[in-house]
């Protein structure tokens, strides 16, 4: 159980954790603790995007990147969907290892014998009608499992009941999140499953079905508050696809890092979570670190 909260904040890799990543989670999740932004993350990401235009930075949103053109073992150019060449001596790519791959070829590493990560999540938001505590609730999260042992794999079913986190963004602190009394209950899902579903009915009825049988998995950990739903918002691995596009749905990345961040093309960088630093503090401290290094320094 020493690995269960680990794992579901920041595993990318199937039963285990590399040694240097369950230190960093070790410290900040059990002697640190939680904490969460005073507005959310959409203050952090306001901060972020002013910050970033303030000193020149040019942010297109909707654009994506096609390919990511080298030449003599170096970059020289991104082509976006919209059939824009943009020329330029580096690139720092945040959309993750393998999917850095599939837009450079020339960019896989030879010496990594794991492929993309294969573990995502379905997770629920309910919102309630009277605050967790006075459903009898105390904890702001509870990691469980009600196996023998804690397993951390792409499950066989859509989602795998027996582990999860649920979290009672009210009970943080004194004073708790503001807004609505809220429940989160994160679950292991199987990308597969939820890609394969093609009708959107279908789709919408699966993720209130197994959302109503992820939230009774977890009457033996804390009260059952599912009367008091008034509204629920379900993502599932193709949400995390759709806004990530991360392989798999994949959302702590691919079992191998990248720590130097380079890769076979002189130029083209990996940051974010595959590079190596987790979440998203780890996300920021990792562009921040191989930009200040690749930058200033030249290859
Ligand atoms: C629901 C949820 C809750 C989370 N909660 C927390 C939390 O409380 N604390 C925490 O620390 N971490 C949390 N995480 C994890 C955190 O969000 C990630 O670790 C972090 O966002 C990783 O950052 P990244 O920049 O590496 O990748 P991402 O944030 O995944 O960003 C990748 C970006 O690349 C873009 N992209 C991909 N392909 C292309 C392309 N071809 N062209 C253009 N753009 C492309 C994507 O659109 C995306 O914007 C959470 C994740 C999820 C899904």
């Amino acid at each position: 159980m020493i690995m269960c909260p680990l794992l579901f904040y920041g595993g990318s890799r199937e039963e285990d954790m590399d040694f240097g990543q369950f230190v960093v989670m070790f410290k900040s999740l059990f002697f640190e603790g939680f904490a969460r932004p005073s507005g959310g993350m959409k203050t952090v990401l306001g901060l972020l995007m002013e910050t970033y235009a303030k000193h020149g930075g040019e942010l297109r949103l909707e654009t994506g990147v096609r390919q990511i053109v080298a030449g003599n073992g170096a970059v020289q150019a991104v082509v976006t969907d919209m059939d824009e060449t943009i020329e330029c001596g580096r690139v720092f790519s945040s959309a993750g290892l393998w999917e850095t791959v599939a837009l450079c070829p020339e960019a896989s590493p030879g010496d990594v014998k794991t492929g993309p990560g294969r573990l995502s999540f379905m997770e629920a938001v309910y919102v309630l009608d009277r605050p967790a505590r006075e459903l009898g609730e105390e904890a702001s999260i509870i990691f469980f499992n009600n196996a023998s042992t804690f397993s951390y794999k792409k499950p066989d079913e859509p989602l795998d009941l027996r582990s999860g986190v649920i979290c009672f963004p009210g009970n943080f602190g004194e004073n708790g999140v503001e807004g609505s009394p809220m429940a989160r209950l994160t679950s292991i899902a199987d990308y597969g499953y939820w890609m394969g579903i093609e009708n959107p009915r279908e789709y919408l009825k699966s993720k209130i079905e197994w959302s109503a049988k992820a939230l009774k998995a977890t009457n033996w950990v804390t009260p059952d508050f599912s009367r008091n739903v008034v509204f629920r918002d379900v993502f599932t691995p193709k949400t995390i696809k759709r806004y990530t596009g991360h392989i798999n749905g994949a959302v702590y990345g691919a079992p191998d890092k990248m720590k130097t961040g380079e890769t076979p093309v002189t130029g083209l960088y990996i940051i974010g979570t595959d590079q190596g630093f987790l979440g998203i503090v780890g996300a920021m401290l990792s562009g921040i670190t191989v930009a200040n290094l690749r930058l200033t320094h030249k290859d």
